[in-house]
């Protein structure tokens, strides 16, 4: 079959089975696929729902290609919003000292070398995150320092720090089983955020009292309902500035707040 006549069958398929983006996703599969039976082991997978993201094992987010596969949380667009905001933070000023928290396949911190020649520190405790985070440096030509731990753990020394970035972990433990069968393949670390979705709120935004500069900023992505609570953490640890962001859809997705 032609390359136009297999994409035309996966789509029909993906669409036959109640899948929104048919057309889109059919397209994606043969442009990654090298031979037409590749294509439908592709087409196998989909209607499994495993992500489209895995499946193809690339995928942009700002502009930069991102190496991703199970066992690495996918970079989503409401995550550039959070960027967007700790580059207008940076304000043009290069060199600056920047630690992405939970940094899974690297994309926040990546996207913040890439566009602010920032000096960037990241923190994953998860192994197989750690490999597609560290192809996903080379791939965009980034020196970056990578720490392999856990940022819930004490003894955590990372004094200096200009700005520290993180979308941590924030689902309530008891949503987990309602979340739709495609997000129940990425991996449970990277969602889980305890009883109350801000267990690493908490423990982050105390991290970065010892950790970030007098002037510094603290910025995290957050749950569409979890503005006020993660404000009220900020105020707790004396930061000022306190400020939120929505994202595209027009949910709130971003705190951030300054260092006094
Ligand atoms: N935004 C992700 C989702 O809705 C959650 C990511 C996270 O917990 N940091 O699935």
């Amino acid at each position: 079959m032609s390359d136009r006549a297999v994409e035309r069958k996966i789509a029909e398929v993906l669409h036959n089975n109640g899948f929104p983006s048919a057309g889109f996703e059919a397209r994606q599969m043969v442009l990654s696929a090298k031979t037409e039976t590749e294509a439908m082991q592709f087409l196998e997978r989909r209607l499994r729902h495993e992500p489209l993201q895995y499946i193809l094992g690339e995928w942009e987010f700002y502009g930069l290609p991102f190496s991703v596969g199970p066992g690495v949380l996918i970079p989503r667009p409401d995550t550039e919003v959070v960027v967007e905001t700790a580059i207008k933070l940076l304000n043009g000023q290069s060199n600056m000292r920047v630690l992405d928290i939970c940094s899974g396949s690297g994309c926040i911190g990546i996207a913040l070398g890439v566009h602010c020649n920032a000096e960037v520190t990241l923190l994953e405790k998860s192994p197989d995150a750690l490999r597609f985070l560290r192809d996903n440096l080379k791939c965009n030509h980034i020196d970056a320092t990578v720490l392999e731990c856990d940022v819930l753990e004490d003894g955590l020394s990372v004094a200096g720090q200009d700005l520290i970035i993180s979308n941590p972990p924030y689902i309530k433990t008891s949503v987990l089983p309602s979340l739709e069968r495609e997000v129940k393949c990425e991996p449970k670390m990277a969602l889980d955020g305890g009883e109350d979705g801000l267990v690493f709120y908490r423990r982050i935004t105390e991290l970065a009292r010892s950790s970030l500069k007098s002037g510094g900023y603290l910025v995290f992505e957050i749950g569409f309902d979890q503005r006020d609570e993660v404000m009220a953490i900020f105020r707790r640890n004396g930061f000022e500035d306190i400020t939120c962001v929505k994202d595209y859809g027009g949910n709130d997705r971003v705190v951030f707040g300054k260092m006094i």
